[in-house]
């Protein structure tokens, strides 16, 4: 008998010997109508009159004006503070308040404040919603994308980050030192991404889901000066062993309308960082399948990648710390109305906006009434009993009811197929060879939700 046929019917048969997992609103048809409900509450209107106030306050740039009520940083950091707390009761709003002294880019020492909304869950593992609300204004744009890396732009005195030995090479002029309270709207980079959190705190908070998982959501300070928010708070949360399981970060996702007069609506743009089946490539796949079940309209598309060329995000000041975390991007971007004046909320689809909250909704209220992934190790996958099987162990996630294995070919970047095994911490796929497929396990809980999935890699050695 051809292998492959004998495996469809040993699985067919393993099928019969496992009935599916015990039957929570999520296992009938797949979907929970309580997650359905939450996504169904964004709303546009709101994330509307949010952007709209928060480019009221005309610069959030990190060195701008601090004491006034209604222009610069200080106002709206505090409004946006006040705001997360009039959105839900339940939530626990606080300033992350990091002193960061001069050096590099930062030309003199500032105090950052990143807002924390944190809505408390059954466990202390954490699942994070970001967008960073300081923006910046580098000054006209000469074209492309060269420059605008928020993690590497704007270098102080000389503007757009020549030193001014090339800049006088070049036949330029020095541009004079920055004014740090100049116009910088920061409508989509990144109000969008800010007014997404605040949102979804509102959504989540109301929703009267009782979450496994704490989620929180965030507004961080000083990604345009070299992600120094969310430096700041990754590592203090690393050293108070804060168990972050992921980051879904939003940084420029309001606008569909690409600067080459491409118009894209209907997908986004999701990056993670590698090695494949890494925490975070395992999320962005979480993120797909789940996303695209509860918002089939929106299409995810996968990158396998940390971020764009030369362009960077808090989501890598997470991964530097070790922690899961993947970042939106809208699909067609437009140069010439980010890092300066022209980023203005007219340059802002809100439809489009609302879609990408909707989709970070389906996908982390799914994380988070999942149980976490089981643990597996390379020295968790073997050939027994015959010697020419797939032996898969995994040891048991706290909560789970059953799991779920995945398996695809070594060259595939998906996988191919899967298979609910019930509630056991250890399966056989007959006749499979390990060194031509890929294996992973994900936790499945008593309502039916399933985790990431934790995939059998190989010792680095051995790669
Ligand atoms: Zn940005």
């Amino acid at each position: 008998m051809d292998n492959l046929i004998r495996v469809g019917l040993v699985v067919a048969a393993l099928l019969v010997a496992h009935p599916t997992l015990a039957q929570g609103p999520a296992a009938r048809s797949g979907l929970d109508p309580r997650v359905q409900k939450l996504v169904a509450s964004v709303s546009e209107e709101r994330m509307q009159q949010l952007l709209a106030k928060l480019v009221s306050f005309e610069t959030r740039n990190t060195f701008s004006d601090t004491t006034s009520a209604t222009r610069g940083i200080g106002a709206a950091r505090q409004w946006i503070h006040d705001e997360f707390k009039r959105s839900s009761p339940r939530l626990q709003v606080s300033f992350d308040t990091h002193t960061i002294p001069a050096g590099g880019r930062v030309t003199r020492e500032v105090e950052l404040r990143n807002i924390v909304a944190v809505l408390p869950g059954k466990s202390a593992r954490r699942i994070y919603v970001s967008g960073h609300y300081d923006s910046l204004n580098l000054g006209p744009r000469r074209g492309g994308a060269t420059g605008a890396g928020s993690a590497r732009g704007a270098t102080g005195a000389t503007g757009a980050g020549l030193p001014a030995e090339a800049l006088a090479k070049a036949g330029q002029t020095p541009r004079p030192p920055p004014d740090y309270n100049a116009p910088a709207p920061g409508a989509n980079d990144d109000g969008s991404g800010t007014v997404l959190s605040m949102e979804l705190a509102r959504v989540f908070a109301e929703s009267g889901i009782e979450f496994e998982a704490t989620l929180v959501f965030m507004a961080v300070a000083g990604e345009e000066y070299g992600l120094i928010g969310a430096r700041a708070h990754a590592k203090r949360m690393k050293e108070e062993k804060v168990p972050i399981q992921a980051l879904f970060n939003n940084d420029i996702v309001g606008n569909s309308r690409g600067g080459n007069g491409i118009v894209d609506g209907a997908t986004v743009r999701l990056y993670s960082e590698g090695p494949e089946d890494s925490p975070s490539r395992a999320l962005a796949q979480f993120t797909k399948r789940f996303a695209e079940r509860y918002l089939p309209s929106h299409q995810i598309r996968l990158m396998a990648r940390r971020d764009r060329f030369g362009r960077g995000g808090d989501h890598s000041a997470f991964n530097a710390e070790g922690f899961a975390a993947i970042c939106f991007r809208e699909s067609r971007e437009n140069y010439q109305m980010q890092h300066n004046a022209n980023d203005t909320i007219d340059g802002v689809s809100f439809p489009y906006l609302a879609q990408n909250a909707r989709a970070n909704a389906a996908a982390m209220a799914t994380l988070a009434l999942a149980p976490p992934p089981p643990a597996v190790g390379s020295n968790m996958l073997g050939r027994q009993p015959s010697g020419y099987d797939a032996r898969l162990r995994w040891t048991a996630a706290d909560g789970a009811a059953g799991y779920r294995i995945f398996w695809r070919r070594a060259w595939a970047p998906d996988w191919e197929h899967e298979l609910s095994v019930g509630s056991v911490t250890e399966f056989v796929l007959p006749g499979m060879n390990i060194d031509d497929h890929v294996f992973g396990v994900a936790a499945v809980g008593p309502n039916g939700h399933e985790s990431t999935v934790s995939a059998y890699a190989m010792a680095a050695r051995e790669q």
